[in-house]
């Protein structure tokens, strides 16, 4: 690694592109100008002098600095990873932000994206083995190919990024790496962050030098080149956030001086229900009083969205409507996206209600939420930050100073101490790391949480008693799948359904699959009503992919049923994926001839993996009781269900104004025994109505005649 700077800004510059020995376009050049811009560019000697005498760096910038796009070229350039067939990889943990900087980086380099460049998610590989040498990716893609690939053999250079957002994959992939460094001594490790913080990530990866006090890992600081933000903070609480983001937002299109806004709303509903509402409301102004404001775009951003939409981000703000009228004017609606991942230039204004949704696990219930919650300060230090990239800005806080202050949170809580583990246990099993809690760990999680991994993973038989990998277990590992889902697929063929449990997996893979516009609510529903299956959401799937099969050469057939074609087109791409998966493994493809036999045979296959979301209908009407948790839940509203079962399997638990479960599907009671002997144990059951059901069932069917599933034991007792 002897390339110098030089050498690189004379590469860069050169009539001929050193990874495609092609002439640079004139956009190449463009842009190139605007990178020399970047505080970052400037340090390019200083990086390359730390990177090829440390082999681990901590990297921390303001977000913005160039820290993404330019520091993985940086290495590309002086790596040559074309030439000796390696790879440079950078990790995101969000998979908007991998594919939106590949495609930037790819432009940045003047090569073909999926070509030199490329970004690898799951379910998308966008790259060409032998050609790709910088790859961004989502941290858990990484993670699953360390499971394949212990040494991770194939990369010169391994950058985490966003290390900050301290996502679960991030958090695991810093603990392999650090124990890979000792093993790989040729390979660099970065670690980035946009917070200053990094003194925890320098520490970790401290170097131990004989007979010395281990030195912390050097630390690469970009100098942020941040514009003066003026803070504002609400006078009295807001009970309504979205609505007083709304109204703030209108105030600073009427008063303030031109300069988009970055408006910080949770998800995509209300996102979605933001938009409409301010372009009614600045169409009204115009319409009143073309003079009184300018045009304004208001453009979303949330991880479910369209890549072409999510590109709009980037679109200039509207023109007058007519020369000497007042200026347009962008207003992005962004989830956490816009917080740190992506960086919008010309953002003036920034609308912080301080929330976000974030996922959080209860182990004392086994429940994964998403919930509304406060932001941490940091947070919201980051988010007043976007309105200072390129002028002095304003960042309008929604909450009072005194709530900043006592109510926030310092740092959001790395998602290790709040994530469900299950699927990070398995993956640890499958990387041969037995003792989880001696694991080297930034943070260790909570003791109870990896102990309901453990169980659960032991239940579903992917671990055994020693807790030692099964095989089943390491094959559901190799799926790209929650542990139910990939059990779900694997055991299918014993009930001759795996070609339809296949499709409700790819199915369930897929977000945002009903539409269901504000203005045809009642079509909408109407039209689900039609493709509904009474027994469950679960068969309505499957109901709801073979129809759009049927009707493939109908181009509106998605459209007339308030289905999104592009969900429908991502599972069939998902399902593609999925069957080439079993084929590797030899999982066989079996169907039922007989639709009663195959009926009964897909909900067996779904208790199969799903008997620990289980419940029973109790007490006043439509209100359930999760079995063993004891949670009161309803079905949800979308729930396709036409009466209401005794016994219910949910996909989902979700807590809005109430608990709800959510994808439903009827199952029976004797099921339960049979499938799951080892969980429902009578003598482990808590007293209640659930057990006195099951009681029942077992007294009429003359005994505890159950038998116990293939490869299911029953496991009263786990030594530990
Ligand atoms: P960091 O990782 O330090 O937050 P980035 O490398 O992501 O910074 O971004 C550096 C700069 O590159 C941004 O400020 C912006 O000007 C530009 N940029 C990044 N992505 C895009 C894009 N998709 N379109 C236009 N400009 C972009
Ligand atoms: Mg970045």
């Amino acid at each position: 690694r002897n390339v110098t700077g030089d050498q690189i800004r004379k590469a860069m510059e050169h009539q001929l592109n050193p990874f495609t020995k092609q002439p640079h376009s004139a956009q190449y050049r463009r842009i190139l100008e605007a990178r020399k811009c970047l505080p970052v560019f400037s340090q390019m000697d200083e990086f390359l002098e730390m990177l090829s005498k440390n082999q681990i760096i901590v990297v921390v910038g303001e977000t913005g600095s160039g820290k993404t796009t330019q520091i993985p070229q940086f290495v590309a350039y002086s790596d040559l990873p074309h030439t000796t067939g390696k790879l440079v990889a950078c990790t995101q943990p969000r998979r908007v932000a991998a594919i939106s900087v590949a495609r930037r980086v790819a432009d940045e380099m003047d090569v073909p994206l999926g070509k030199h460049v490329g970004y690898s998610i799951r379910f998308e590989d966008m790259t060409e083995p032998g050609s790709t040498f910088l790859k961004y990716m989502t941290d858990g893609m990484l993670l699953r190919e360390a499971m394949n690939d212990n040494e991770l053999s194939r990369y010169s250079t391994i950058i985490l990024d966003e290390a900050h957002e301290r996502t679960l994959a991030t958090d695991i992939l810093m603990g392999l790496l650090k124990g890979l460094a000792k093993r790989r001594a040729d390979l660099k490790i970065i670690v980035m962050s946009a917070t200053l913080d990094a003194f925890k990530f320098q520490s970790y990866f401290s170097l131990t030098h004989s007979c010395q006090d281990p030195s912390p890992a050097p630390l690469f600081k970009v100098p942020g080149r941040m514009h003066h933000v003026e803070v504002f903070y609400a006078q009295e609480p807001e009970p309504d956030y979205a609505e007083a983001a709304i109204r703030t937002v209108l105030m600073i299109h009427r008063a303030e001086d031109p300069g988009d806004i970055l408006l910080f709303l949770t998800g995509e509903e209300e996102i979605e229900d933001a938009c409409r509402k301010i372009k009614l409301e600045v169409d009204d102004l115009i319409n009143t009083d073309p003079l009184s404001v300018g045009p304004l775009m208001c453009v979303p951003l949330y991880s479910s969205l369209p890549p072409q939409q999510q590109q709009r981000i980037f679109d200039a703000a509207p023109k007058p409507t007519q020369e000497g009228y007042p200026p347009g004017r962008k207003v992005v609606v962004s989830t956490n996206i816009a917080e740190t991942s992506l960086t919008i230039d010309g953002i003036v204004y920034v609308v912080d209600p301080g929330f976000s949704k974030q996922k959080v696990y209860n182990p004392r219930i086994r429940v994964d939420l998403l919930i509304v919650s406060p932001i941490s300060k940091a947070s919201a230090q980051q988010r007043a930050g976007r309105a200072g990239r390129t002028r002095p800005g304003k960042c309008f806080r929604l909450y009072t100073d005194k709530d900043f202050v006592s109510e926030l949170q310092e740092q959001t809580y790395p998602e290790i101490l709040r994530a469900n583990l299950a699927n990070t246990v398995l993956e640890l099993a499958k990387l041969g790391i037995k003792d989880l809690v001696r694991f080297d760990y930034l943070d260790a999680p909570a003791p109870e949480t990896l102990m309901r991994a453990l169980e659960l993973l032991n239940y579903l038989a992917a671990l055994d008693d020693d807790g030692e990998l099964t095989p089943l277990g390491a094959l559901m590992a190799e799926f790209p799948l929650d542990p139910q889902l990939a059990k779900m697929l694997i055991v299918s063929p014993e009930f001759g359904v795996s070609n339809e449990i296949l499709t409700i997996t790819a199915m369930l893979s897929v977000p945002n699959l009903w539409l269901r516009p504000p203005d045809q609510r009642a079509a909408a529903d109407q039209a689900k009503a039609l493709l509904a299956v009474p027994e469950g959401d679960h068969l309505t799937l499957l109901n709801v992919y073979n129809s759009y099969w049927q009707n493939k050469s109908d181009r509106s057939w998605a459209w007339n049923n308030f289905l999104s074609a592009r969900a429908l087109a991502q599972a069939d791409n998902v399902r593609q994926q999925l069957l080439r998966n079993m084929e590797k493994f030899e999982i066989e493809i079996v169907s039922l001839g007989d639709a009663r036999q195959r009926n009964i045979g897909i909900r067996k296959a779904l208790v199969c993996a799903f008997f620990m979301q289980i419940a029973h209908r109790e007490g006043e009407k439509g209100s359930y009781l999760t079995v063993k948790d004891d949670q009161i839940v309803t079905l949800h509203p979308s729930c396709s269900l036409e009466i209401q079962p005794e016994w219910v399997l949910f996909n989902e638990f979700i807590f809005t104004k109430r608990a709800y479960i959510r994808t439903v599907t009827e199952v029976r009671p004797d099921w339960l025994l049979e499938l799951a002997p080892g969980y429902f144990d009578l003598s482990m059951l808590p007293d209640g109505e659930t057990k006195r059901a099951l009681q029942r069932m077992t007294n009429k069917r003359g005994g505890d005649g159950a038998n116990s599933h293939s490869g299911k034991g029953d496991k009263g007792k786990r030594k530990t």
